[in-house]
């Protein structure tokens, strides 16, 4: 990896350029990513993914996905698969390096059989509480338990009892010995094994031992010959421990060893696992994958592309430090991507029927209009031009001031691609006094890409064809919080936004539409990007919107 000016290495590689001078674990690269099989993944795990993987790439060395899977009471199937289809979808490719902790367990037991038999292992009958209370404070050491000094022998008979299902849950466990004067609490005798009856969702009933996540998680990476453990920063004070582990088994040269960066923190976003699945199991959202969840199944559900939460962790780079990203990055990243990408096209949210009274009945008219301006190889389209078409409702004021460049009474718009129309008259609906029907005239020779086209007016509208239009619903999805930090506080559900979304049932597409699929990003000109929801159907097409047009964060920064 060399550095350039475009992209400087960030700390990590730095480590790992100076490991590979030093010759270290033979100059290879090796990582993985460790979920633990209990929800859903987010856009903070995306960002560990994407940094995982890239390093992988970028040494031209190898990634594992690794299910952390040693807690057999919260993990389920549907959580891995949706792992799998979430780091696929990502593009990281784990080839076939597919591994599950729990492939470990004999090989870890017997490791801890060894541990105990060289005298730094020993099986404690006190209750979790008892070990608790004696553990001390980061200030104050903690207590040895009465049974640290048992025999290897006895510690072995009693462990293996303890696998053999002899013991109720919580009656032992098996603790390393290390330390219980060490500064570092979490090197004050840790827990490596706890009494688990419990059926694991891979390896069924056949243990009822199961290793803790600093035992399981270091020796993981041993075994499968990872150089670089990547983690995040609250597993800094277990890296300790993490070495400690290491150094009961090691054998050779080879050593992994662990990294940690800032986790990703958004504004306006809960991230833990925890309070997500309270968000799914109490209905504030329809799923895991609603939209206005930061899952990587809700962002992609929402009409992200993996493209665009690679340009985002590229802009929110690797840091040493916690810190909380603006969303708007994010919804900046999107935009960046589908501005390139999106088809353009023309659709009418709260339409309002527009008549052309000079236009000849019966006449419909072939506009071709560009798929993409920015993308030359998008080629172009037909848009079909009648005497009746629909605006928008809010492009229409009774008595507009100056600045609206829109329609009113006696103004003056383009219709885009198509002609330049004056409002001649409106009618009201009688009993909501809302506006019901707009009439206009229009100028033939005004016709876009025509000679004469020329004439300009301040303000163009998108329209479309009403007996060509299509229906649709349209799905608006504000932010899930009102609060920037919604976990400030007692209860982060008390910041829930009533009005995150806003279902709009009689939309007008153009017909092009007709035959799109879920997952089709589309660019409704002058409204914002939308996808076509995964509830789509040939009979009722349902469109999410994935960011409006408007760019806050473009704008913050004098775009
Ligand atoms: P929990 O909320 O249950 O602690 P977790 O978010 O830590 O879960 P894991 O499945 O243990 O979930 O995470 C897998 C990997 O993803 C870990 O290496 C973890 O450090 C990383 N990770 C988790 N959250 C973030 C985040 N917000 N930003 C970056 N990496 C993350
Ligand atoms: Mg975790």
């Amino acid at each position: 990896m060399i550095e350039n000016e475009k992209h400087p290495l960030n700390f990590i590689e730095t480590i790992i350029n100076e490991d590979i001078k030093e010759g270290k674990n033979a100059g290879r690269v090796h990582t993985r990513f460790p979920p633990e099989p209990n929800g859903y993944l987010h856009i903070g795990h995306a960002k560990s993914i994407i940094l995982n993987y890239g390093l992988a790439k970028k040494y031209s060395g190898k990634f594992n996905l690794r299910f952390d899977d040693t807690n057999p009471t919260k993990e389920e199937q549907e959580y891995v698969d949706s792992i799998m289809e979430d780091v696929k979808w990502l593009g990281a490719d784990w080839e076939d390096r597919l591994f599950f902790a729990s492939d470990y367990f004999d090989q870890l037991y017997e490791w801890a059989e060894k541990i105990i038999l060289a005298g730094n292992a020993f099986v404690d009958d006190q209750s979790a509480e008892i070990i608790s209370e004696q553990r001390g404070t980061p200030t104050k050491p903690g207590i040895e338990s009465p049974f640290r000094n048992r025999t290897p022998e006895e510690n072995l008979d009693l462990f293996r009892r303890m696998k053999a299902g002899e013991f109720q849950n919580g009656e032992r466990v098996l603790r390393a010995k290390v330390d219980m004067a060490s500064p570092n609490m979490h090197m004050r005798d840790p827990v490596m094994y706890r009494i688990l009856h419990a059926h694991h969702h891979r390896t069924g009933d056949k243990w009822c031992v199961y290793p803790m996540y600093d035992w399981a998680h270091g020796e993981s990476d041993y075994l499968e010959g990872i150089t670089h453990s990547v983690c995040t920063l609250e597993f800094e004070v277990h890296r300790p421990l993490y070495d400690w582990f290491v150094n009961q088994i090691q054998e050779t040269d080879y050593r992994p060893r662990q990294i940690e960066f800032a986790r990703l923190n958004l504004s306006y976003t809960v991230m833990s696992k925890r309070k997500l699945l309270e968000l799914v199991k109490e209905r504030y959202v329809n799923g895991w994958d609603d939209p206005r969840m930061p899952t990587i199944s809700g962002l992609r559900r929402r009409g992200y592309t993996s493209e665009s939460l690679k340009l985002f962790a590229d802009k929110v780079g690797v840091a040493k430090r916690n810190n909380v990203i603006d969303v708007a990055l994010l919804e900046h990243s999107i935009r960046e991507d589908l501005n390139q990408k999106a088809t353009r096209a023309m659709a009418v949210l709260d339409p309002v029927k527009l008549i052309i009274a000079n236009y000849p009945d019966g006449l419909v008219e072939e506009m071709e209009t560009e798929n993409n301006p920015e993308d030359k190889d998008a080629g172009t389209r037909n848009l079909p031009f009648s005497k009746e078409i629909y605006i928008e409702k809010n492009d229409f004021m009774i008595d507009p001031p100056r600045k609206f460049f829109r329609l009113g009474p006696g103004r003056e718009v383009r219709l885009k691609g198509a002609y330049i129309i004056k409002c001649e008259d409106y009618k009201l609906n009688s009993e909501t006094g809302e506006i019901e029907t707009i009439y206009c005239t229009y100028d033939p020779d005004s016709r876009s890409g025509m000679e004469g086209s020329k004439r300009k007016v301040k303000g163009t509208l998108h329209w479309v064809s009403a007996q060509h239009a299509i229906d649709a619903e349209v799905r608006l999805f504000d932010r899930l919080f009102i609060s920037e930090s919604p976990e400030d506080g007692e209860d982060y559900k008390t910041n829930i936004n009533p009005g995150s979304l806003k279902i709009l049932e009689n939309c007008k597409l153009e017909p092009s539409l007709k035959t799109v699929s879920p997952g089709d990003k589309f660019q409704f000109q002058r409204l914002g990007y939308f996808c076509v929801d995964l509830d789509s159907t040939a009979e009722k097409l349902v469109f999410n919107r994935t960011v409006p047009l408007r760019d806050s964060w473009a704008k913050m920064r004098g775009k």
